[in-house]
């Protein structure tokens, strides 16, 4: 009995990470049956076939988590690489990262990259953001620094490295693992390339419990998967927090009475960037038509 993890899956066949190697797998007719579909990240129990020597996935464990975009099973946390400069840092997408993050349950890091081009910057996003109840890695792929405390916060996760294109991730990936040799280059050159190539979501691997999934595909582009208004506060860590203290527990922070929130916000304890792109996504929300 052999068991494994699905790293990659590529026109019906399962790549299985087995201790030794890594075997190519089909899956057994009876997850259809049972309306199952083997992910990327399932901890899989194979079987060797004695006929035709292919791998057949006999059992699926129990997942922990499971993603919707990209459908990946066991993640266990997100690592949010953005660029403090080139391009420069865009909190409202950098909140938008957090808010999917939240919603998914991950786990979640945020890692600063290109520290280089401008520590000071860099200095006073991670404060914003450690105050907001995040845990911030400054990085610089081609100083490499930072990759040593990036590289601990991988281990035995299963991670997905999410962020904008050109923020560095890959040139990151390549820092934490020199055996990897992942494209880097700057934005234009691979959304060409990209036009003619598929990507493939693959988990990569660092060692036998740590992987990691280089993802352009986890972010949202709407925030159509939030019903409720009133859900959007439990996404932001400090709001929600504070937000305990509001005159009215409905208190959506906009313009009601003896709002905590807003009153952290005029003395600095909230950041008032968070604040504003709360209140976007909130407009977004309840402008979202439901049929
Ligand atoms: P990805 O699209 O997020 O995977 O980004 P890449 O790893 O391809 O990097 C995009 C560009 O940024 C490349 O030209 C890299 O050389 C550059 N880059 C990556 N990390 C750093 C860094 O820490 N500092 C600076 N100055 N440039 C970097
Ligand atoms: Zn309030």
């Amino acid at each position: 009995m052999l068991k494994g993890i699905i790293v990659k899956g590529v026109g019906g066949f399962y790549y299985v990470k087995t201790e030794d190697n890594i075997i190519e797998c089909r899956a057994r007719g009876v997850f259809r049956e049972e309306n199952l579909t083997p992910l990327i990240g399932d901890k899989v129990r194979i079987r060797i076939s004695d006929e035709d020597k292919t791998g057949y996935i006999e059992e699926i464990y129990p997942r922990n988590s499971q993603l919707l975009r990209p459908p990946v099973a066991n993640i266990t946390q997100a690592i949010i690489v953005m660029s403090i400069k080139k391009p420069d840092i865009n909190t409202w997408l950098l909140d938008r990262f957090l808010l999917m993050a939240e919603y998914e349950n991950l786990e979640v890091t945020i890692c600063l990259n290109k520290s280089d081009l401008d520590l000071d910057k860099g200095s006073r996003l991670k404060n914003i953001y450690e105050t907001a109840g995040y845990k911030v890695i400054m990085t610089s792929a081609i100083n490499h620094i930072g990759i040593e405390e990036l590289k601990d916060t991988l281990n035995n996760n299963i991670s997905v490295f999410a962020g904008p294109s050109g923020t560095g991730k890959s040139s990151l990936l390549n820092e934490v693992n020199k055996n990897f040799k992942l494209e880097t280059g700057d934005v234009s050159a691979k959304t060409k390339r990209g036009k003619h190539t598929t990507r493939h979501v693959e988990l990569l691997e660092l060692d036998d419990n740590t992987f990691v999934l280089d993802s352009p595909g986890f972010s949202s582009l709407n925030v159509d998967f939030i019903e409720e208004e009133s859900e959007l506060r439990e996404y932001f860590r400090e709001i929600r927090e504070y937000g305990q203290k509001c005159r009215f527990i409905s208190c959506l922070h906009g313009n009601e009475p003896d709002c905590e929130v807003k009153n952290q916000v005029e003395k600095g304890n909230i950041s008032k960037d968070r604040y504003e792109n709360y209140l976007l996504f909130l407009e977004e929300i309840k402008n979202i038509r439901r049929y």
